[in-house]
């Protein structure tokens, strides 16, 4: 399958005086809902599914995730079967409707149960008949699958900036420059709090030390699907000025974090610098309420 993510020149009033370059890489339109990193993640499971002829996908996730949806409709197209095992007491949700739309089943479990996923697997399902895929589709397969945004790339940049929840994406990005020997830097904003997590994370999945990578641990805005009235203000702003929209989980705070960097001066002059939206608009749905005008 093509897919088409263009690298697009943006231009912010928040960032007249940058005299670099400053672009965005559109994942968010690779599918609507097999959004962004979700479908590059998703692409190896897939062809693993394939390979060893499994026609059920069992998954996690809490109540608005991306990763659930995005499963839900990549089996859908793929004629698999797909479960999402999800966090926490019963609930719907926009989501959670669209997961079933596309004839996900769900279970919700415990907190307790979940902290447990392999296990829970293994209890519930036949490892000949169905696809463990961990949360947010971390994990090898995914990391692989985020290694092409770099092999997409028009052109080299010198920054490149990234929302990061479980970090495999900012792993297999990471990875990929090192291994083609470019000397960008990568930007990593993770969404949830937690000093040194990311690091910890990131290094788990690659076992490099690179210092390329630059992880910025204070834009998270309380926490993960938390927020502030600056960011939501700054979301507007950038999707007013650009026609791109953006969200308060994800890339919100990844793009409030790039245009604040380049205010402090993190860039140099005439530097390249890339945005990379991650996809996960319905990350919107949950979240609408937060925003006034
Ligand atoms: C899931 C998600 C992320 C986090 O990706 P990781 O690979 O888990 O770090 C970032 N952005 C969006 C929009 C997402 O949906």
């Amino acid at each position: 399958m093509n897919i088409y993510s263009p690298e697009q020149p943006i231009s912010l009033s928040q960032t007249e005086s940058f005299q670099g370059e400053f672009y965005v890489k559109r994942d968010d339109l690779i599918h609507p809902f097999v959004s962004g990193n979700k479908w590059r993640k998703l692409k190896h499971y897939l062809q693993l599914a394939k390979e060893r002829n499994l026609h059920h996908l069992i998954t996690f996730g809490g109540p608005w995730s991306n990763h659930l949806l995005a499963t839900a409709c990549a089996g859908a197209i793929h004629g698999l079967k797909t479960t999402g095992v999800v966090r926490g007491e019963p609930v719907n949700n926009p989501v959670l409707t669209m997961c079933q739309l596309y004839g996900m089943r769900l279970r919700f479990i415990s907190r307790g149960e979940y902290r447990e996923k392999e296990a829970y697997f293994e209890n519930n399902f036949n490892p000949d008949e169905a696809l463990f895929i961990n949360e947010g589709g971390s994990g090898e397969e995914g990391l692989v699958g985020c290694k092409e945004i770099i092999n997409e790339l028009n052109q080299p940049y010198d920054h490149i900036i990234c929302a990061a929840g479980t970090g495999t994406t900012a792993a297999g990005v990471l990875s990929q420059l090192i291994a083609t020997k470019q000397d960008t830097q990568l930007h990593v904003i993770p969404v949830l709090k937690g000093k040194g997590y990311m690091e910890g994370e990131i290094r788990r999945l690659l076992k490099v030390d690179s210092k390329q990578l630059k992880i910025h641990e204070e834009y998270h805005f309380g926490g993960y699907a938390k927020s502030t009235k600056e960011l939501l203000d700054f979301i507007a702003s950038f999707c007013r000025q650009t026609g791109i929209l953006i969200e308060p989980v994800y890339t919100g705070k990844a793009f409030y974090a790039a245009v604040d960097l380049m205010n402090k001066g993190a860039f140099s002059p005439k530097s390249k610098v890339l945005l990379l939206h991650t996809g996960g608009l319905t990350g919107i749905l949950g979240k609408y309420q937060d925003f006034t005008f």
